[in-house]
């Protein structure tokens, strides 16, 4: 991927567990790699489709003066969410902090914290087959506007389906968004599950009757199997009411273990289920 880099931008600041260094403070130099798609700003000679690296080196600059971190790792953490957040052309970041005067009693060249950070494309399918289910479902979306390590991208329409699994309850109410999130994927998942418990969701029944459901369908390309979590979500092939709406946002989307886009997943089950 395409990248503007900024080597050793020189910065004051006082972060440190010493209380010599939150007084005194020291000097930190920064190192910054910046992801993003250049070619058009290569193209056009146009800065505003580029990221204006001078703005950059403010922004670090002012980070590191103005903010006060025991340590360099939670310094970095803040930067970079900062960084992505501001300059919203940029897909991911790799910071170093270099702390070349750490005080340790012993001589060394410098040490340095090194982190990679962007943002992750996550498709999610959501739910509600109680209450107001479409003010569930748009109310969940909004709080994820609210935090600033998600970015909803695209909502699908949502539709009208018959209960999945547990038949006797109420039709659901089921639609498919694309968000944009900084959060891992267990991050993110306990995320879901604080939004899903602020709309009243109680887990009674297996597939039972809920006000609001979410489930990462997708992150990025990444297949994840651990105890609390399965992505892509094991049971999307065999479920209308998640590859519909999903195919309205994305049927180019590859499935990365079946190899099959949604478009092929959503056809196959149609020839399944109508024959
Ligand atoms: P299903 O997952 O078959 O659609 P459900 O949505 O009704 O069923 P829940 O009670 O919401 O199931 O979730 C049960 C557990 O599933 C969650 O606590 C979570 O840890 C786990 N889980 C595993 N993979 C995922 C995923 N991709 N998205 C959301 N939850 C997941
Ligand atoms: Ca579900
Ligand atoms: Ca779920």
């Amino acid at each position: 991927m395409d990248s503007i880099k900024i080597n050793n931008l020189e910065v004051f600041g006082h972060h440190g567990v010493f209380e010599e260094e939150t007084k005194l403070g020291q000097k930190f130099v920064v190192s910054a790699e910046l992801f993003m798609d250049l070619r058009q700003a290569g193209l056009s000679d146009d800065l505003t489709m580029s990221v204006h690296y001078g703005e950059v080196c403010r922004a670090i600059n002012d980070f590191m003066k103005e903010k006060n971190y025991y340590l360099i790792e939670a310094a970095a953490e803040d930067m970079a969410k900062m960084l992505l957040i501001r300059f919203d052309k940029l897909s991911g970041l790799k910071l170093e902090i270099k702390k070349p005067w750490a005080p340790i009693g012993l001589h060394l060249e410098e040490v340095s914290v090194n982190i990679e950070r962007g943002w992750h494309d996550v498709y999610l399918g959501l739910g509600s087959n109680m209450g107001d289910r479409k003010a569930n479902i748009e109310n969940a979306l909004l709080r994820m506007e609210d935090d600033d390590d998600i970015k909803v991208c695209e909502v699908s329409r949502l539709i009208n389906s018959k209960p999945y699994g547990y038949t006797d309850q109420d039709d659901f109410l089921n639609g498919a968004a694309h968000i944009k999130t900084l959060y891992t994927p267990s991050e993110l998942l306990r995320c879901v599950n604080q939004i899903e418990a602020l709309a009243g969701r109680t887990r009674d029944i297996k597939w039972g009757p809920r006000t609001l459901d979410i489930d990462i369908l997708f992150y990025d390309n990444m297949t994840i199997d651990t105890e609390n979590l399965t992505v892509p979500h094991a049971d999307m092939k065999n479920r209308d009411f998640v590859l519909k709406p999903l195919n309205e946002i994305a049927p180019w989307l590859r499935h990365p273990v079946y190899n099959m886009t949604v478009s092929e997943m959503l056809n196959e089950l149609s020839l399944v289920t109508t024959a």
